[in-house]
């Protein structure tokens, strides 16, 4: 069997949510879309369910995913309805849903619902994707407390640099929030994983950690928090062919690399069609027969070179680390030019083995 698979330590999550927890004071609803940005939604779901306060997810297919499989606590659904005739589904499978345009208000106001919703109400403080204009949030709230339709409204808004800890994006958004939700008395959900991390003041009854609950850092600079974060990921695979080359000669697609000395090279069962980014150059860290190399020329769909000449011990069948406990999903992120929001998501192809359920 080939030997590339996706360990999964589900106690790593956990200790990253109850971190969310213990760092804000806040209730966490745990951002479980993209199939659990790849780590597989439904086991994530599985694992923190005795302990999370909610999830949140991008669609209602994600959603009922979920509930298919017994998950029965609160699930958001971060973007709300995308067509109005979600909206029986919505109540028959009690989820809660984000309003982000006033098309959506409008919907909720013309549509006769057999029970009311829990409405997480967007505003645009800043990042000008989606959320309602800070001129029209009270209109917005009192609407949708006249429809009748809805039991309980959260004031919510998300972060557009979070990730930028000397930048005074934030704090002005949080400004413009707290601007808008003058007068109204309603729990507030402000906080994304770097908000989390890294912004401590910021106050939020409900907190979204996505990112850090699988243990990788959203901020490309040092941070503080970033060290108590379990990575819950290990992208693993073999050495699945070994060879010698003189100097000179060249290694892989595209003759990426040309050996400048004599070199023990690695050939290893894992590509871009795992997931793996093609894009990470030469030099890239990995982690062969428990030391640290370097990835070696062109990633190509199946397999990836890497560097034995200076790791003796390391022979056909090592194991080999692309990311996890020790070489970090986000420095493999940063040498491919991405963030490991993508790594992650990008899996397929791999088993996802899990342990610690
Ligand atoms: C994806 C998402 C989150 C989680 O973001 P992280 O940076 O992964 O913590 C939180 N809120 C909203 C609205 C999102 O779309």
């Amino acid at each position: 069997m080939r030997p590339a698979r996706a360990l999964i330590d589900l106690q790593a999550l956990r200790h990253n949510y109850q971190l969310a927890r213990e760092l804000t004071g806040a209730k966490a609803l745990a951002v479980v879309k993209a199939d659990a940005y790849g780590h597989g939604a439904v086991r994530v779901a599985q694992a923190l369910q005795a302990q999370a306060d909610g999830f949140a997810v991008a669609c209602i297919e994600e959603a009922l995913e979920l509930r298919a499989a017994g998950i029965s606590g609160p699930i958001l659904l971060l973007e709300g309805f995308f067509e109005a005739d979600e909206l029986p589904l919505i109540i028959e499978h009690d989820l809660w849903c984000v309003v982000h345009s006033l098309w959506q208000l409008e919907a909720i106001e013309q549509a006769a619902l057999s029970a009311p919703l829990t409405v997480w109400l967007k505003l645009d403080s800043g990042m000008h994707r989606v959320g309602l204009h800070p001129k029209d949030y009270h209109d917005a709230y009192q609407r949708l407390l006249a429809s009748g339709k809805v039991t309980k409204i959260v004031l919510m808004s998300h972060f557009a640099r979070a990730d930028e800890l000397d930048c005074a994006s934030s704090d002005e958004q949080v400004a413009v929030f707290e601007a808008a939700r003058q007068g109204l008395a309603a729990e507030v959900s402000l906080r994304n994983s770097p908000s989390v991390m890294g912004w401590p003041s910021v106050s939020s009854d409900w907190v979204r950690p996505g990112i850090m609950l699988y243990g990788a850092t959203p901020f490309g600079e040092n941070q503080a928090i970033a060290a108590r974060l379990q990575p819950v990921m290990t992208l693993e695979s073999k050495v699945i062919s070994v060879r010698e080359l003189p100097a000179g000669e060249p290694v892989g697609y595209g003759a990426r690399f040309i050996t400048q000395k004599p070199m023990r090279i690695g050939v290893v069962a894992m590509g871009y069609a795992d997931g793996y980014p093609r894009h990470a150059p030469t030099g890239t860290p990995v982690l062969v027969a428990g030391q640290r190399s370097q990835l070696l020329g062109r990633v190509s769909m199946d397999m990836l070179c890497i560097d034995l000449t200076d790791v003796p011990q390391a022979d056909l069948g090592s194991t080999v680390e692309l990311w996890g406990k020790n070489i970090l999903a986000s420095d493999v992120a940063t040498a491919a030019d991405t963030i490991p929001y993508q790594i992650f998501c990008n899996l397929r192809r791999v088993p996802r083995v899990y342990s610690g359920a």
